[in-house]
């Protein structure tokens, strides 16, 4: 029996990330693509349960969904895929970051948060860029990384985070393990006044920095490694829960 990957991403189904990401998979195994019909980037982990989704079936492994990245998971393997689950999910190959707090907000990183959620192995897989796409390179690792989890698996409710540094193969330094990294925000908030004279905000304006974090996975790529980072769905805090347990003991 072969194996049968499914292939969502925030970039939307027209994007060229997802169409390399889909192309290099087809080596190891079946590929589906469940994508949004447009772009959903920052779309976080949005499940639409007030309304109807509308599939289209560009083909028999192909399909676009007028739905954020959550919702297109959670259609294909409870939906679409009933009778052939994925044994993978691999999201991506995002084009941009998906680093440090980023990993709150990311469409990208949520696809794979419904795969985990629903017991399949996810992987997000992001280039760091805005421009000028190595998409060669984010898919040769996307390949490495999947080959690993296949072979391996991972533990329950864990996903990999994957960021890429946006280089020609041969210039990657290689790969490093990292643990979330932690953005420094600034005056992001751009404050405007549009043509009918009303005030309007536009978040996220400023170029942002990032703390100095060793090991962290924005440190990792932006020294030229690509970053895999083992994010928990479990977001509990042990260490502080006990404590907290110690403070409200009445
Ligand atoms: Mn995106």
């Amino acid at each position: 029996m072969s194996i049968r990957i499914l292939v969502s991403n925030d970039d939307g189904i027209n994007s060229a990330g997802l169409d390399a990401l889909a192309e290099v998979l087809k080596t190891v195994g079946e590929v589906f693509i469940v994508a949004p019909d447009r772009e959903q980037s920052a779309a976080s982990h949005a499940l639409s349960l007030h309304r109807p989704l509308r599939v289209e079936e560009i083909s028999e492994t192909i399909y676009s969904v007028d739905g954020t990245p959550t919702d297109c998971v959670n259609l294909a393997v409870n939906g679409l895929l009933k009778d052939k689950k994925p044994d993978l999910v691999v999201s991506g190959i995002n084009k941009g970051e998906n680093l440090g707090d980023d990993i709150t907000y990311s469409g990208t990183v949520s696809a794979t948060m419904e795969g985990t959620l629903l017991g399949i192995p996810s992987i997000a897989v992001s280039l760091a860029t805005k421009n000028n796409f190595y998409f060669e390179t984010a898919s040769y690792y996307a390949l490495l990384i999947t080959k690993y989890v296949l072979r391996k698996g991972l533990p329950e409710g864990t996903l990999l985070n994957v960021n890429i540094p946006n280089l020609p193969k041969e210039k990657v330094k290689g790969i490093k393990v990292t643990r979330q990294g932690k953005r420094v925000y600034g005056e992001a908030i751009v404050e405007n006044i549009d043509p009918r004279g009303r005030k309007y905000y536009w978040i996220g304006g400023n170029e942002l920095g990032f703390l100095d974090i060793e090991n962290s996975d924005i440190i990792a790529v932006h020294n030229g490694y690509v970053s895999v980072t083992p994010i928990k769905l479990d977001l509990t805090d042990y260490a502080f829960l006990d404590r907290l347990q110690l403070d409200l003991k009445i």
